[in-house]
């Protein structure tokens, strides 16, 4: 299965699995979100799963779309406006699209005097997300990549609070060694290739704890359970790996918590269902995993339009790209809300808001 199929089909298991990987919560569930703090930094984290916190019914009602961190950090409270160039502390060009952005998006209003732009926050920024845990998606072990170096950057920088390693390969005791000790490790059966089991894999030497939801077509077999990570501390980020020679970068415990934030942010805006549809009579939209999907006849498999399609596939047969509404689908089916009414007020005068 390629990488990007068994990552959807996972996606859609944890959105409604009822013993997701963050206990006794209904986690927000998003796909290739940026893992670093260093900048650069190119670690990129294949699923994110952000447990929602205390006030997640505030953040909802302020905006569907990523806030702007430079926004979130300025000194525009949601008191009284303040002229926007008094409230950035960062480079105007990057504080004036943060200013616009928030305004666009409905997380400040703004006004004009005396010719300039005055800006506030319409409600105070929620404590709106608890625990994070990121999962590196290698569906066949035997053709890793950079999977050691990806795991042991996350676990020196603990910047989320557990990671998992997700594959469909048979898990051996010298896969474990090599990975660091506090990755967690599943190993994901799907309906299609449940064929009375593998006869090839030796016995299993997992906890024997497995997951299984009707209609969804995933199993998650808990081979290692993760262990939790100290994202409150400072941490060190790995940059580059060479022989005998690591360049890194360590990270105080505020870059952290920044960082945190600006992760739960994007996870938020983003969500999983970021995946087009080709333009191909193939391609049938399937929701067999309570989600829909670019399902392909051809290929037999979930496909990446962007990836795998187009004149040149043999399958390739041209027709219009079905209409599927992904936004309206993670409302109905997740704690997320498109298009909140918000909080913006009516300006009634120059200098006022009613
Ligand atoms: S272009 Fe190929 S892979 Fe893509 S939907 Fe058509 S047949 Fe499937």
């Amino acid at each position: 299965m390629s990488e990007f199929a068994f990552e959807l089909a996972l996606c859609a298991h944890l959105e409604r699995s009822s013993t997701p990987p963050i206990a006794d919560s209904n986690p927000l569930v998003a796909r290739q979100i940026g893992g670093s703090v260093a900048d650069p930094g190119g670690r990129i984290l294949d699923i994110v799963c952000v447990e929602p916190g205390l006030e997640f019914d505030a953040r909802t009602a302020i905006t569907d779309a990523e806030i702007p961190d430079a926004a979130i950090e300025s000194a525009v409270g949601p008191g009284r406006s303040r002229y926007w160039k008094d409230a950035f502390d960062c480079h105007p060009n990057h504080a004036r699209r943060a200013m616009e952005r928030a305004c666009e998006i409905g997380f400040f209003e703004s006004e004009r005097r005396n010719g300039r732009e005055y800006v506030r926050q319409v409600a105070r920024y929620p404590d709106w997300y608890d625990r994070i845990v990121a999962i590196e998606n290698k569906p066949d072990l035997g053709r890793p990549g950079d999977l050691e170096m990806q795991l042991r950057t996350d676990v020196s920088l603990a910047l989320v609070d557990e990671v998992i390693l997700a594959t469909e390969s048979y898990v051996s005791r010298a896969h474990l060694h090599r990975l660091p000790d506090p990755v967690g490790v599943w190993r994901v059966h799907r309906d299609r290739d449940r064929s009375g089991g593998d006869p090839s894999a030796p016995e299993r030497e997992s906890s024997g704890k497995v997951e299984t939801e009707a209609g969804v077509g995933v199993e998650i077999e808990v081979v290692r359970e993760p262990t939790p990570l100290p994202t409150a501390g400072p941490g060190i980020e790995p940059l580059a790996f060479e022989p005998g020679r690591t360049e890194i970068e360590p990270v105080s415990a505020a870059e952290k918590a920044r960082a945190r934030r600006r992760l739960a942010e994007r996870a938020y805006g983003k969500g999983w269902r970021t995946y087009d549809f080709p333009g191909c009579a193939s391609c049938v939209p399937t929701d067999e995993a309570a989600a829909t999907l670019p399902y392909c006849a051809w290929a037999g498999d979930f496909v990446d339009a962007n990836a795998d399609c187009g004149p040149d596939c043999p399958g390739y047969e041209s027709a219009a790209a079905p209409e599927v509404d992904l936004d309206g689908e993670r409302d109905r089916r997740t704690a997320w809300r498109a298009s909140p009414s918000g909080h913006r007020r009516q300006q009634s005068g120059l200098d006022q808001f009613r």
